[in-house]
C-alpha cells in the first residue's frame, strides 16, 4: 500500500496515531468478513426489508436502483468489492465512481482530518481549493487553464452550457443520440438517452448520430468519420437556414450509457473543426471516462490526438471517489465571457475544503498506486479474454474498449446484429448470483458494461470471464441463446 497522504493542512491535528482515528467503532461501518457467500455477524442495522419499506414509502418512485426486482443493500465497500448486509462479497465490475477502490483508507483519513478543521461553504480562500484547481488544470492541454468546481456531473454540464452561451451568444446545442449528460432540466434537454420519445426534444436542441462503428447509422461505411461529421455539418447548415445560432456541440468523449461507444479516429478533430467554424464551442463530457480510466491518457478525448482540444471539459464521478465533487475546465477567454455576463458564480458546496481534499487524494492515489498502468495492463488482458469468449459464444457480437472501459455487446445474429436484449438481461441476473456485478446499457440494453474500480486485478478478470463463460455455456445448453 502506498504511503498515507499527508498534506500541508494536516497541521496540528490528531492524525490517528493517538487513536482518535480511525472513525468510531460502529458495527455498521466496521470491516465485515469477506467470505464470498456466508452470513456475517458484522452488520446489525435495519433489515433490508425495513429499509426497502421505508424507501418505498418516502423516496420518489422514479429514483432508480440496481436490480429493481430484488434490490441489493450494500453496507460495506472495500477496493473492488461490495458487501451486502449478509456479508456476501460481490466483485464490482461497474463502479467508476469508486475510481481508486471503495472506501480507500487514504481518502477516509484525509477527509476525516480535513473535517476536523473545517467543513462549510466555499466562500473563503482555502489551500485545498486552490491546489486542486492547479493540479486539475495541469492535467489538461495548456489552453484549458481555468477551473470551476461543482458538486456533480449534471451541475458541471449545466455550467458548461451556461459558459458556452455566454461566450458565443448562441442558443442552440448539438448533441448525439444515446447521450446522457445529467438529470437537471438543461441536461435532460440534451440527453436523448432519457427521452421517452423525440417529442421530448426541445427546439434549441439538435441531435446527430452517435459515432458508433458497430451498429450506428454509418457503421457499414468505408469512412464513418466523414459520414458522422457530415451529419454535424448538415445540422449546422440547417440551423443557419432557420436563423438559429449555435452555442455548443456536446459529446461524451466515449459514450457510456449509450453503450460504451468509442468514436472513430479523427471524429473529434473534424467535428470540432465544423462546430468552431460555425461559431460554436466544443464541450467534452468526461464525467464517466476521465481520470486515467483509458490508461494511456488521463482524459479520453486525448485518445483522438494531441491536437484535439475541447473548449470546455466537464468532469465528475471518479473525481472524489464517491464524494460529491465535480468540475468544469475551460479557457480563460470562456471563463471571462461568463464573468462579463454574470460576474458572480457561487456554488455553496462546489470546491469546499473536504471535497477538494477527497479529489486531491484521488489524484495522489492514481499516481502512487500506478492505476493508469494497471488500466493498460489489466484492461488489455480483459479485452483479450473477452475476445476469446467471443470466439466460443456467437451471442457476443462485439467487444470494444480502451483501458478499464469495455463493452461486450450481445446479439441474436452476428450478421443482422439483432440485439439480444432478453438474453443479456438473463446474463446480468445470473452474474449477480455468481457474486459479480455488471450492468447493461445502450439503446437496446444489450451491452454489458465493464468500468470497474481501477484497482481491478487480472485475477478479477479471470473470475469475471470464467463466470460469463459458464453462464453463456449453460444458456446455450438450455437453448436460451
Ligand atoms: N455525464 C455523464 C456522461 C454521465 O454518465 C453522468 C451520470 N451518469 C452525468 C453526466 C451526470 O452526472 P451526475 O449524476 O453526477 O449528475
Amino acid at each position: 500500500m502506498s504511503k498515507p497522504c499527508r498534506r500541508a493542512f494536516d497541521f496540528a491535528v490528531d492524525d490517528g496515531s493517538s487513536g482518535k482515528y480511525p472513525l468510531p467503532d460502529d458495527s455498521r461501518s466496521g470491516t465485515m468478513p469477506m467470505n464470498g457467500n456466508g452470513n456475517s455477524a458484522g452488520y446489525s442495522g435495519m433489515s433490508k426489508k425495513e429499509v426497502l419499506a421505508l424507501r418505498l414509502k418516502c423516496v420518489g418512485s422514479p429514483t432508480s436502483l440496481y436490480f429493481k426486482d430484488d434490490p441489493m443493500m450494500i453496507v460495506q465497500g472495500e477496493g473492488q468489492y461490495l458487501i451486502d448486509e449478509k456479508g456476501n462479497r460481490y466483485l464490482d465490475c461497474i463502479n467508476n465512481v469508486a475510481h481508486v477502490g471503495h472506501t480507500h483508507p487514504e481518502i477516509t483519513r484525509a477527509c476525516a482530518l480535513q473535517m476536523n478543521h473545517l467543513y462549510t461553504n466555499s466562500r473563503y480562500l482555502h489551500e485545498a481549493n486552490s491546489t486542486l484547481a492547479e493540479r486539475i488544470t495541469s492535467k489538461f492541454p495548456k489552453s484549458l487553464d481555468v477551473c470551476f468546481f461543482t458538486n456533480s456531473g449534471s451541475e458541471s454540464n449545466d455550467l458548461a452550457l451556461t459558459l458556452a452561451a455566454a461566450h458565443t451568444g448562441g442558443t442552440d446545442v448539438i448533441t448525439q443520440t444515446g447521450a446522457y449528460h445529467g438529470h437537471v432540466q438543461s441536461c435532460m434537454a440534451i440527453s436523448p438517452y432519457k427521452w421517452r420519445s423525440v417529442k421530448d426534444k426541445p427546439d434549441h436542441v439538435h441531435v446527430v448520430s452517435s459515432p458508433d462503428t458497430y451498429r450506428g447509422k454509418y457503421s457499414d461505411s468505408d469512412n464513418p468519420t466523414e459520414d458522422y461529421v457530415k451529419e454535424i455539418q448538415d445540422t449546422i447548415d440547417d440551423m443557419k437556414k432557420k436563423n438559429k445560432k449555435l452555442s455548443a456541440f456536446i459529446m461524451e468523449s466515449m459514450q457510456s450509457c449509450g453503450g460504451q461507444i468509442i468514436p472513430p479516429a479523427g471524429y473529434m478533430r473534424d467535428a470540432f473543426g465544423k462546430v468552431r467554424a460555425a461559431g460554436g464551442v466544443c464541450i467534452a463530457d468526461e464525467v464517466q471516462v476521465g481520470f486515467g480510466r483509458v490508461g494511456t491518457h488521463f482524459w479520453a478525448f486525448q485518445l483522438q490526438g494531441s491536437d484535439v482540444v475541447p473548449d470546455i471539459v466537464t468532469v465528475g464521478k471518479p473525481m472524489g471517489n464517491g464524494h460529491p465533487v465535480a468540475a468544469v475546465v475551460t479557457t480563460r477567454a470562456i471563463a471571462e465571457s461568463l464573468y462579463k455576463a454574470t460576474p458572480r458564480y457561487f456554488n455553496t458546496y462546489g470546491g469546499n475544503a473536504v471535497s477538494c481534499t477527497a479529489a486531491l487524494t484521488v489524484l495522489d492515489i492514481i499516481e502512487n498506486e500506478k492505476l493508469m498502468e494497471n488500466a493498460i495492463v489489466t484492461g488489455k488482458y480483459a479485452m483479450e479474454k473477452f475476445e476469446q469468449l467471443k470466439e466460443n459464444h456467437a451471442v457476443i457480437g462485439d467487444v470494444r474498449g480502451k483501458g478499464m472501459f469495455i463493452g461486450v455487446e450481445f446479439v441474436r445474429d452476428r450478421s443482422t446484429k439483432e440485439p439480444a436484449t432478453e438474453e443479456a438481461s438473463i446474463v446480468y441476473k445470473r452474474m449477480k448470483e455468481r457474486y459479480i456485478l455488471v450492468s447493461l446499457d445502450g439503446p437496446d440494453n444489450n451491452v454489458m458494461k465493464f468500468k470497474p474500480p481501477m484497482c481491478f486485478s487480472m485475477d478479477n478478470v479471470d473470475q469475471l470471464v470464467q463466470a460469463l463463460d459458464d453462464i453463456l455455456s449453460e444458456l446455450a445448453t438450455l437453448g436460451l441463446i
